[in-house]
């Protein structure tokens, strides 16, 4: 008889060892699964509906990933990468997940017939290092001092990066117009300099850049068409405060005896606001805009007065506009002067579709622009938001980091060629593990091939055969054309970053999830416990992470 030895409490479910290991990678399989049809340009897109019936239509891998709200500990790890990537460089969220998946899926083999996994870690740590090494060898460098050549270029990468996604048909009109916004940015680039507002209704190819701060004409009084909607140069007062009869009186409560008195309070009422109009009036600003309420009294009093006014200004766009334009946000009419006052070249208000938007154009502080999107359904401007997103963060990118590579597969292949023939000058056990890693490379050309529809062996072998001649290191998945090509002179260029990045993470996931070999769940933190969950956490399906 052995005694029995308790140590965890009861109900604490431990799974261990190998099988441990092994369900970690089918987990991960799962995720990967998931979305893998939605790589490339002729990748499939995801509808996805959570648990509030709202439905989202994306290619994105970040954006699927986190919508599927995923409860496994270590599958949890590929949805971190995918996100971490979006983060970080912005595109190329579907490429990390599927390396990741399949660093694994090799590893499963090797880890079934015995291999310890830190021997495949330490070998994928070096191939990482090799591969990296080997993409800044082969990345070509941007010239920046030819501004044509400069252009012609980022309008490629932004292309590349749209290819897969809805609007890929506008791809040409939405390159032009990212370029032109990201340009139009000074040297640090911000990215919350760069407005997208989306007007449902009209066809992508009316959506349009402003070079200057825009948004939607807020909610106005009477009055209000009798105000200029035009001017040059104008000052322009960014207030914190109420123009309207009804603040005073509401905050306070007043008993009065007669009607005299009844009448001094109205009057007073008046006279405070009077004297704000009057001030701000006399500060010369031609523009006025409020985040709170700017009711009719004062919409008239600046009517007659050839000024403009815009209350209920949603909070960031007065922000955009205050670093656009100079000045600061005042939460007193009093101390108005030149120094809190903005100005831009020209402000206008026009029609964009159905509605009327307020355009501060050529403003002198920070340079900022405004995208404008036009398209049907709601759902459909998202994806239009997220693919044009992902392609400001691709030419920003490009524009910092000036390398690029050839994509569709190409550079993927180029670099498992590189690792295959590496590993062939190791004697150990290593050269197996390396060879598994450069097999694993090939999961993006192949899964290229299988979204298009194209035979995928025959195309990995055409292009195998390629790269092991000399000229032949660009060529990649011709997707138009089910055939190879040489995809730098086909321009299907990524930044080298994007590469980097992708590859760095998914070993970096790979190798975590193989260093787990237990999984200790206790019961009161599991996740199909009451809602809300232990002190440890909990969390149900459909609660936010
Ligand atoms: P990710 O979220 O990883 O960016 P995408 O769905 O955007 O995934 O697909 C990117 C992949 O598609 C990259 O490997 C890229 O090289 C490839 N690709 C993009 N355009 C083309 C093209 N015209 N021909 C071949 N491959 C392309
Ligand atoms: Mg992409």
């Amino acid at each position: 008889m052995q005694p029995q030895i308790i140590l965890l409490k009861e109900g604490t479910d431990s799974s261990q060892g190998k099988p441990q290991l092994i369900s970690n990678i089918n987990a991960c399989a799962a995720v990967v699964d998931a979305i893998r049809t939605t790589l490339g340009p002729r990748g499939m897109d995801k509808l996805i509906v959570d648990a509030k019936g709202q439905a989202t239509i994306s290619n994105d891998g970040a954006t699927i990933l986190k919508q599927l709200d995923i409860v496994h500990p270590a599958a949890k790890t590929l949805v971190d990468i995918a996100k971490s990537q979006d983060a970080e460089v912005g595109d190329g969220t579907t490429t990390v997940v599927l390396l990741a998946g399949q660093f694994l899926h090799e590893c499963k083999r090797l880890i079934e017939e015995g291999v310890h996994p830190h021997n495949i870690i330490r070998s994928f740590r070096k191939a990482t290092r090799l591969a990296i090494e080997k993409i800044n060898e082969i990345s070509v460098k941007i010239n920046k001092d030819d501004p044509k050549e400069l252009r012609s270029i980022l309008e490629k990468c932004a292309g590349t990066s749209m290819n897969s996604k809805l609007i890929h048909q506008q791809k040409d009109f939405f390159a032009k117009m990212v370029v032109d916004a990201v340009t139009s940015l000074d040297e640090l680039l911000p990215l919350d300099m760069i407005g997208i507002k989306k007007v449902p209704g009209g066809s992508l190819e009316e959506s349009l850049l402003i070079d200057g701060v825009a948004f939607k004409k807020t909610f106005s009084y009477a009055g209000f068409e009798m105000q200029p909607k035009n001017y040059n140069n104008p000052k322009i007062a960014m207030l914190n405060i109420e123009l309207e009869l009804k603040a005073e009186r509401d905050n306070a409560e007043i008993r009065v005896n007669n009607v005299e008195e009844y009448q001094k309070i109205v009057d007073t009422e008046w006279n405070i606001l009077y004297e704000k109009l009057d001030l701000i009036h006399k500060s010369g600003a031609k523009v006025v805009l409020s985040k709170l309420p700017i009711g009719d009294v004062a919409t008239q009093y600046f009517a007659d007065r050839d000024m403009f006014c815009a209350g209920r200004v949603v909070e960031e766009d007065l922000k955009r506009t205050m670093k656009a334009c100079g000045g600061a946000i005042m939460s007193t009419a009093h101390d108005l002067n030149d120094s809190v006052l903005g100005t831009c070249e020209t402000f206008e208000e026009t029609q964009i579709g159905a509605d009327r938007y307020n355009l501060f154009r050529g403003c002198p502080q920070t340079k900022t622009c405004t995208i404008v999107l036009r398209g049907g359904a709601e759902q459909f401007l998202e994806e239009t938001e997220r693919s044009l997103h992902d392609a400001i963060m691709i030419v920003r990118r490009a524009l910092r980091h000036d390398a690029v590579v050839a994509g569709g597969g190409a550079v993927e292949l180029e670099i498992s060629k590189h690792l295959r023939e590496y590993s062939r000058s190791i004697a150990s056990k290593e050269q197996l593990f390396m060879a598994a890693f450069a097999k694993a490379l090939e999961v993006i050309p192949r899964q290229l091939c299988d979204n298009a529809g194209f035979d995928s062996t025959t195309i990995l072998n055409k292009l195998r055969a390629r790269h092991a001649e000399p000229d032949g290191k660009w060529y990649g998945v011709n997707i138009l054309g089910e055939d190879i090509t040489d995809n730098f002179t086909a321009c299907v260029w990524e930044p080298a970053l994007v590469k980097i990045n992708a590859l760095t993470a998914a070993s970096e996931a790979a190798c975590l999830i193989l260093s787990v070999d237990e999984t200790i769940k206790s019961p009161r933190s599991s996740h199909d416990g009451p809602p809300g969950g232990g002190p440890m956490g909990g969390r149900g399906r459909g609660r936010p992470m």
